[in-house]
């Protein structure tokens, strides 16, 4: 086609496309903004959902050895103890004397402050998790914490989840929800904020059998990624190191995605042993074993925990799919999403506002919305609005003209290639899921 991609600064453009858009909108914006928190608009929530709905229906409708939980963000304070996490879930907090802005030591590469060059404070551990009061009373009997991952609430239902689901080991438990961590410094958009999503998977397995099933997640959830259409040269393997690794973890690799600001981490697949089951076992006095009716053994089943960010990963899904290119001498923006994520599966249009195109089109957008998240619009000249669909990532366009009064036929035009052909309008439908391909 010859379309000559455009060289940009990405992340502002991206930020910005977010805002005019209705992706994604700063939290309480008019009153200033709060720097770490983002506020999902019309287009962000559909494409979340589309993002979320596709790990959860891979994780637990395609497979039988995965239940799901959606447990609540508060827990029993003693949890957090437990887990290691009123301890040590900290980061080293420097700060530079000179200008007074604040960094996590472990993420500089320097001695000195990258602002302004002055001279750092040593480094203090700052706990990320954020507190609050149960109850009227604020005293320190009352305190609880705002969850800072998914995983414990799939810990302390091990039990609840095995008997009712009549699962065996090796089995998993999956969960979506949000995550609270007090960042000493959030940024690069929504990377790194103090609320967001993760979607976790909590794999139980035989002591023995840790290393394969380690392997077998790793490609699991590396396929995943392809599959929502990120290109695989800007994916890969990060191995923790020695130094690198949790408290709680034997083995753990990062799937990591090259963004416009460096290979950042997308997952961590972490092989927990059985650390958290049996820590748990030993806080509460409740035996969170397996018994394996067959071979009467009785063990504490090791954890491969496949941990995901979901803001992180739609972050992804909009830097891989963003390009800015020049067709025919005209900039085009699009947002090239697989069309199982796309905020807006279909736009329909009639070509012009009269002969009857428009109630047609109506009819057809209506009877489409049965099926997809579509989109109507009659304003303005069909070229801008077939750009204004590509700046927002939608696959398929359909346009009604004077030859759909004749022979029931319309214009399906595609976003990526930009061609166009004719079909049947009765069969449009049909036509349009077999183009966007399997659900998930
Ligand atoms: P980092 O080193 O970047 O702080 P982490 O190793 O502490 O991350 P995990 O505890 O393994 O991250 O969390 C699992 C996933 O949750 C991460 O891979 C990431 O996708 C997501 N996540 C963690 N912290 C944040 C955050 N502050 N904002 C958005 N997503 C996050």
């Amino acid at each position: 086609m010859g379309n000559k991609p455009v060289k940009d600064d990405t992340m502002d453009l991206l930020v910005s496309l977010c805002k005019r858009k209705g992706f994604v909108f700063q939290s309480s914006e008019i009153y200033g903004g709060v720097n770490s928190c983002w506020d999902m608009g019309p287009l962000g929530v559909e494409l979340k959902r589309n993002i979320r709905d596709f790990w959860w229906k891979t994780m637990t409708q395609a497979r039988d050895d995965i239940e799901g939980v959606d447990a609540a963000i508060l827990m029993h304070p003693q949890v957090w103890v437990t887990s290691g996490h009123v301890e040590g879930f900290t980061d080293p907090l420097v700060d530079c004397k000179q200008c007074k802005s604040r960094f996590r030591a472990d993420q500089l590469d320097t001695k000195v402050c990258p602002n302004c060059g002055g001279e750092l404070t040593e480094a203090r551990q700052f706990n990320l998790m954020f507190k609050t009061f149960m109850g009227p009373v604020e005293d320190s009997a009352a305190v609880v914490y705002l969850r800072p991952e998914t995983a414990q609430g799939i810990y302390v239902n091990f039990l609840n989840v095995l008997a009712p689901s009549r699962q065996k080991i090796p089995f998993g438990i999956a969960q979506v929800g949000k995550a609270f961590r007090n960042e000493i410094s959030p940024g690069n958009f929504i990377f790194r904020s103090r609320e967001f999503e993760q979607m976790e998977m909590q794999y139980f397995v035989h002591p023995s059998e840790d290393q394969k099933w380690f392997e077998y997640w790793k490609e699991q959830r590396y396929n995943w990624y392809l599959a929502l259409g990120i290109n695989k040269d800007k994916l890969r393997f990060h191995e923790h190191g020695p130094g690198e690794l949790a408290h709680y973890a034997k083995a753990a690799y990062d799937i990591e995605y090259e963004f416009p600001f460096g290979w950042k981490e997308l997952e961590g697949i972490h092989n927990r042993t059985d650390f958290d089951l049996s820590r748990h076992k030993e806080a509460t006095g409740v035996d969170l074993s397996f018994f394996n009716d067959e071979t009467k053994e009785r063990f504490v089943p090791y954890i491969i925990e496949t941990s995901a960010g979901l803001d992180r990963t739609m972050l992804t899904c909009l830097a891989d799919a963003y390009r800015s290119e020049i067709v025919r001498d005209e900039k085009r923006v699009v947002l090239g999403f697989s069309p199982k994520i796309a905020p807006i599966k279909v736009a329909v249009f009639p070509l012009v506002k009269k002969d009857g195109m428009p109630e047609i089109a109506r009819k057809i957008y209506r009877d489409l919305q049965r099926h997809f998240k579509c989109f109507y619009d009659e304003k303005s000249a069909v070229g801008r609005r077939y750009r204004r669909m590509d700046e927002i990532g939608t696959p398929f366009c359909v346009t009604v003209d004077s030859q759909t009064l004749e022979d029931q036929t319309v214009t399906i035009r595609e976003r990526d290639s930009m061609e166009q052909y004719r079909v049947a309008a009765e069969q449009l439908a049909q036509v349009l899921k077999e183009k966007m391909g399997p659900a998930f």
